[in-house]
C-alpha cells in the first residue's frame, strides 16, 4: 500500500477510537446524568480533530503537481504537522491553566465508580492507539501522524495524571489534581515546542539526511570516470519529493558524448534508486603531470585554514596560465578572509598566473 493511504488509514483508525469512546463517555453521562462526563464526551470529539486534519493534509498533498505548483504539494504535510503541533502546545497551555487554577482553589472532587471505569477506558484506549499512530508516523516518515499520535499520548498520560490524584484523594483525602496536571502540562508544552520546532526547521530548510548524501555521493563515485562528487544539494518538496544537484569531476580529455552518458547514467541510476532528480555539472580534472605541483602548493596553503572543509574543482590551464578552484567553508569561518589570503598566497607563489576561487557552502555531509 501507499504511503498516503497508510496515513489515511491510521488516521481513520484515530477517528474511529475517539467516536467510540465519545459514544462510551456519552452514553455514561446519560445514564448517571453527570454534565462533567457529557463534557468529556464532547472534549473526546475535538481530539478527532488532529487526525481529521491529518487526513485533509494528506489528501492536499497528494495531488498531483500544477502549472502553479509545478514541485507538487508536498509541503502541505509540513503545514498539517504545524497545525497539530499546536494543537499540541494549546492542550497543554489549557490544562496547565486548568491546573494552576485548581491549586488555588482546590476543589474537593467526587470521583464516583462510573468516571474512575471512564478514566480507565479513556487510558487504555488513548495509550494504545497514540503509540499506534505515533510508530507507523516514525516509520512513514509523518510528522502530522507522529504529532496526533503524541497528542493521544498526552491525552492519557493527562487522564493517568487525573487517576492517580483520584486515588490519593479517595485513599487519603488529598486534592493533588492541579499539581499532577501542572506537571503534566509542562511536559505537553515542551513537546509541543519540539514538535513545532522540528516543523518549522522542514519548512526552514533542514541539512539533508547524513545517511542518504552519503549513500547517494558512493553511487556518484562508483561510476567508471568520475574522479570525486561535491556540492551535493538536496530541496525537498514534501518527505517525498527531492530534488538536487551535485558536481563530479571527470578527467579534462572526456568528450561531451562520453560525458553525456555518465551523466545521463548518473541521473537515471539516482532516480531509481532513491527517487531524486539529480542535475549533474561537470569540473574537469587535469590529466597531465605538470599542474600536480601547483595543486599541492594549493593543498599545503589550505591546509593552514581551519575554516576550509573541503578543497575541490581544481583545474589549471598551463596556457592560459588560469588556475580555477572552489572552497567548503565553516558556516562560522570569515569565508570572505580566507578565500581572499588562499587566493593572495597562491599568486605569490605563482606570480604569472590568475587565480579564480569560488566559495561553496557546506550543503551536506
Ligand atoms: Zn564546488
Amino acid at each position: 500500500m501507499e504511503r498516503s493511504k497508510k496515513i489515511i488509514r491510521t488516521s481513520f483508525i484515530g477517528i474511529a477510537v475517539n467516536l467510540v469512546l465519545v459514544a462510551f463517555k456519552a452514553a455514561v453521562g446519560l445514564i448517571t446524568g453527570s454534565v462533567a462526563i457529557i463534557m468529556d464526551a464532547v472534549n473526546n470529539l475535538s481530539d478527532a480533530l488532529s487526525s481529521v486534519i491529518t487526513v485533509i493534509g494528506t489528501k492536499l498533498s497528494g495531488r498531483a503537481p500544477d502549472k502553479k505548483h509545478p514541485y507538487g504539494h508536498g509541503r502541505v504535510e509540513y503545514i498539517t504537522s504545524a497545525l497539530i503541533s499546536v494543537i499540541v502546545l494549546v492542550t497543554g497551555v489549557i490544562s496547565l491553566k486548568e491546573s494552576i487554577e485548581k491549586i488555588i482553589t482546590p476543589e474537593k472532587a467526587t470521583y464516583g465508580v462510573a468516571s474512575i471505569v471512564i478514566i480507565v477506558a479513556a487510558i487504555a484506549a488513548k495509550l494504545i492507539i497514540g503509540l499506534y499512530v505515533r510508530g507507523v508516523g516514525k516509520k512513514l516518515n509523518s510528522g502530522a501522524l507522529e504529532a496526533s499520535g503524541s497528542d493521544a499520548l498526552f491525552d492519557a498520560v493527562l487522564s493517568g495524571g487525573t487517576l492517580i490524584a483520584a486515588l490519593i484523594s479517595i485513599i487519603w483525602g488529598l486534592t493533588l489534581e492541579g499539581w499532577f496536571g501542572a506537571v503534566i502540562s509542562v511536559f505537553i508544552i515542551k513537546a509541543g515546542i519540539e514538535l513545532l520546532g522540528d516543523t518549522v526547521s522542514s519548512i526552514i530548510g533542514k541539512r539533508a539526511d547524513k545517511e542518504l548524501t552519503g549513500k547517494i555521493k558512493e553511487t556518484l563515485c562508483s561510476y567508471e570516470g568520475v574522479r570525486g562528487c561535491y556540492d551535493l544539494t538536496l530541496h525537498n518538496y514534501g518527505p517525498e519529493r527531492l530534488i538536487g544537484s551535485a558536481h563530479i569531476e571527470v578527467p579534462d580529455e572526456m568528450t561531451a558524448k562520453q560525458i553525456h552518458k555518465l551523466t545521463r547514467n548518473i541521473s537515471t541510476d539516482i532516480y531509481m534508486k532513491y527517487g531524486i532528480i539529480l542535475t549533474i555539472g561537470i569540473y574537469a580534472s587535469n590529466s597531465d603531470e605538470e599542474t600536480a605541483k601547483i595543486r599541492e602548493t594549493l593543498n599545503s596553503i589550505t591546509a593552514e585554514y581551519p575554516g576550509i572543509l573541503q578543497v575541490h574543482g581544481f583545474y589549471a590551464d598551463l596556457e592560459q596560465k588560469t588556475v580555477t578552484f572552489d572552497l567548503v567553508t565553516d558556516f562560522s569561518a570569515d569565508s570572505q578572509a580566507i578565500c581572499d589570503g588562499v587566493v593572495g598566497k597562491m599568486k605569490a607563489a605563482y606570480p604569472g598566473f590568475e587565480f579564480f576561487a569560488v566559495l561553496d557552502s557546506d550543503y551536506s555531509d
